[in-house]
């Protein structure tokens, strides 16, 4: 990053830290570059005991998953897993609890921080079908047939399986006046 995205100005290196970082030198603008994250979300929706997989597809190669991805930066987090189930699947679906999150480190290669939170969602409606642009098949499996399944990215099988055993993840608090800003939703762990 070359110039500063409030103001324009050139940036210049400074420490701040314990490394250098891109800073904007005009006073009363302060802009510092600490790097680039973006936030996807993952859902396992259920229906009683089946879940949902969609299958993708690049060139030269076929695998299922669970649906899902980027939230975008004005968009509630929750929000977005609705839309990606919806999207992707045509299954209306609501976000219930977090089953948990990845958290990936930039790299050399790819010096972008990632997070990937897991929903659970319940199926409420719709009719399963592809968007035929990301999604190529879209199923409910049984979750007896899932080990069977073939080609499911291991990172789901991971969320399906903390989502079909754990009783219960992080749920949204409750608004409450001075907690949350416009925009802000808080997890927590379930109970008191
Ligand atoms: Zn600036």
């Amino acid at each position: 990053m070359n110039f500063c995205p409030r103001c324009g100005t050139s940036l210049i290196s400074r420490p701040e830290g314990g490394r250098p970082r891109p800073m904007c030198p005009v006073e009363g603008c302060g802009f510092t570059y600490y790097g680039d994250a973006s936030i996807g979300t993952g859902a396992v929706v259920t229906r009683g005991d089946e879940v949902l997989l969609i299958e993708r597809r690049v060139p030269g190669r076929t695998w299922w998953q669970i649906p899902g991805g980027f939230v975008e930066v004005d968009e509630l987090i929750h929000d977005a897993i609705e839309r990606e189930v919806l999207e992707e699947t045509g299954v209306v679906a609501r976000a219930v609890d977090v089953v948990g999150f990845r958290h990936a480190a930039g790299v050399p290669d790819r010096p972008v921080a990632n997070i990937y939170v897991v929903f659970r969602l319940l199926a409420e409606g719709g009719s399963p079908r592809p968007d035929l642009e990301e999604t190529f098949d879209v199923q409910f499996v049984h979750r007896d047939r899932l080990a069977d399944w073939p080609g499911v990215a291991a990172l789901s099988l991971w969320a399906i399986d903390a989502a079909l055993t754990a009783p219960a993840g992080l749920t949204i608090e409750a608004a409450r006046d001075g907690l949350q800003r416009p925009g802000h939703t808080i997890f927590r762990l379930p109970g008191a």
